[in-house]
C-alpha cells in the first residue's frame, strides 16, 4: 500500500467529528464507516465515545456488526474510546437489557462506572508506552475496566486501581476521550499500527 493509512470511524452516533479532525491533522484519509462495504475499504477502525447502547442497536441495524467482529477476527487495527471501548469489551457489566459488544479486548468493562454524583472529570494519567508527559484525560460518563483477562495488557490505571487503558495486539481501547484536549499519541499509535499492518 502507497500513501497515507486508510481509516474508518464508524459513524453510527457519537463523537465522529472529533476522531476525523485529529486523525486528519495526523495525515491519515479518513473515511466515515456505517455500510459493510465501506469498512472493507479502509485498514483500521475508530469507535468513537458516544452511547455505546445505541451504536450496538444500530449496528446491527445496518448490519454492521458481523462484518465488524469479522474485521477484528482477521487483526485490523482498532481503536476504541469510551463507548468505543465497551464496544471492543468481551465482557460487559451494567450494559442495558440486551446489550450486545463486537469484542475482540479479553477484558470485562464496566459502563458509567464513574457515575452517581461526579459523571464527568479530567485528569492526568501515565501511560504505558507512551513516551512524554503524562496524558490528560477527559473522562465523560466513562467506563473502566474491571477485570483484565490473560489475552489483554493494561496501559493505564487511576490512582484507585482502576484500568483505564488496555491493548491486545492491534486492539486499543482507552475508557476516556484524548480528542478532547488535543492528545493525539493514542491516535499516533492507532496510525503506526495500521501503517504496519497495510
Ligand atoms: N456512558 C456511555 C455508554 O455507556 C459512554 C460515554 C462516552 O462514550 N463518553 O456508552
Amino acid at each position: 500500500m502507497a500513501g497515507r493509512p486508510r481509516v474508518g470511524i464508524l459513524a453510527l452516533q457519537g463523537d465522529v467529528r472529533e476522531h476525523a479532525r485529529v486523525l486528519a491533522e495526523l495525515g491519515a484519509e479518513v473515511a466515515l464507516v456505517r455500510r459493510p462495504e465501506e469498512l472493507s475499504a479502509v485498514d483500521g477502525l475508530v469507535l468513537p465515545g458516544g452511547e455505546s447502547s445505541t451504536i450496538d442497536k444500530l449496528s446491527r441495524a445496518f448490519g454492521m456488526q458481523e462484518p465488524i467482529r469479522r474485521a477484528i477476527a482477521g487483526g485490523m487495527p482498532v481503536f476504541g474510546t469510551c463507548a468505543g471501548l465497551i464496544l471492543l469489551a468481551d465482557r460487559l457489566e451494567d450494559g442495558i437489557a440486551g446489550q450486545q459488544t463486537f469484542g475482540g479486548l479479553d477484558v470485562t468493562v464496566k459502563r458509567n462506572a464513574f457515575g452517581g454524583q461526579v459523571e464527568s472529570f479530567e485528569t492526568e494519567i501515565a501511560v504505558d508506552g507512551l513516551n512524554g508527559p503524562p496524558v490528560h484525560a477527559a473522562f465523560i460518563r466513562a467506563p473502566a475496566v474491571t477485570e483484565v483477562g490473560p489475552g489483554a495488557r493494561a496501559l493505564a490505571s487511576l490512582d484507585d486501581g482502576r484500568v483505564v487503558a488496555v491493548e491486545q495486539g492491534p486492539l486499543l481501547g482507552i475508557a476516556f476521550h484524548p480528542e478532547v484536549a488535543g492528545e493525539s499519541r493514542f491516535h499516533r499509535r492507532f496510525l503506526a499500527g495500521v501503517a504496519a499492518r497495510a
